[in-house]
């Protein structure tokens, strides 16, 4: 019987969430989690995980040749541009094969009003000099771009720390049907959205929202894309690791001596 080879699953994503799920009782393989730590409560993954940032890409490097991780799948956040380039630096460090994960980011379609801005004091700026009153999408860890004299309503799965002025928070964790969306929008007489191009279906429900009450979106556009190989779903780093583990091994045939 082949020794399962050891994976450790770069999570924090739905598809982190569906690897581990896809890999939770097969006997090939012995994976790992490793979150941030950034949610309170994170839903219990299916396998072992572990929670807390290594130490760098020197860190991450280190973990992986002292657990003997014979293959990394970076299904980091979109935005979680430092991981994903630590994960590519420790993975060519150790000498460990390494995939990334990236959604496919959100496109305009028919009827969509968006400005699309480079980072969130951009985002600010779009807003422009009068008072609007504003859906922010965004987390909970960028808030401080934001402020006066504009109105937030403020979604993350935590509640903020620190708020802006003028602003109320509640706390969700998606996925968000697109009815909710609108009435959540209506409801507190939004007049703009900002988010980030997180990609997904999961939070897509605001922009397909946004778009049927025509509302402006302000899209904050993704970090540059990670080194390759890049997949974009789970399926596709699931393909990816069935390669590293090479073919079945063959089984034993009574040659009849
Ligand atoms: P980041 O800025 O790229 O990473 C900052 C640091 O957090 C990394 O250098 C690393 O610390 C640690 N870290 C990040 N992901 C980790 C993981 N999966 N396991 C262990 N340590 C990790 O990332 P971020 O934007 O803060 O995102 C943090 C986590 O939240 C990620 O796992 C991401 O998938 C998830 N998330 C992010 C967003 C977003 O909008 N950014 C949205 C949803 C979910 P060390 O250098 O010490 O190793």
């Amino acid at each position: 019987m082949r020794v399962p080879m050891r994976v450790l699953i770069l999570g924090g994503t739905a598809e982190a969430s569906a690897i581990a799920g896809a890999l939770s009782g097969d006997a090939r393989f012995a994976p790992v989690l490793s979150l941030a730590g950034r949610t309170r409560a994170p839903q219990t993954p299916p396998i072992p995980w572990r929670v807390g940032g290594f130490g760098g890409a020197e860190g991450l490097a280190a973990h992986l040749r002292q657990e003997g991780i014979a293959a990394l799948i970076d299904a980091t956040h979109p935005f979680a541009a430092r991981m994903k380039a630590n994960a590519a630096r420790a993975a060519a460090m150790a000498g460990v094969p390494r995939v990334a994960v990236l959604r496919p980011g959100w496109t305009r379609q028919d009827g969509d009003c968006w400005t699309e801005v480079a980072d969130m004091a951009a985002a600010f700026a779009a807003l422009g000099p009068a008072p609007r009153r504003v859906f922010l999408s965004i987390g909970r860890r960028d808030l401080a771009a934001f402020g006066p004299p504009h109105t937030y309503l403020i979604r993350s799965v935590d509640p903020p720390d620190a708020l802006p002025a003028n602003a109320r928070a509640i706390a969700a964790r998606g996925p968000f049907a697109e009815d909710d969306e609108r009435a959540l929008l209506a409801g507190h007489r939004i007049e703009v959205l900002v988010t980030k191009n997180a990609g997904g279906a999961a939070t897509a429900g605001k922009l397909a929202a946004a778009r049927r009450l025509r509302l402006p979106v302000v899209m904050v556009a993704r970090p540059p894309p990670p080194e390759p190989p890049v997949v974009s779903d789970a399926a596709g780093a699931l393909d990816w690791l069935a390669h590293q583990s090479g073919p079945p091994c063959p089984g034993i045939v009574a040659r009849g001596v």
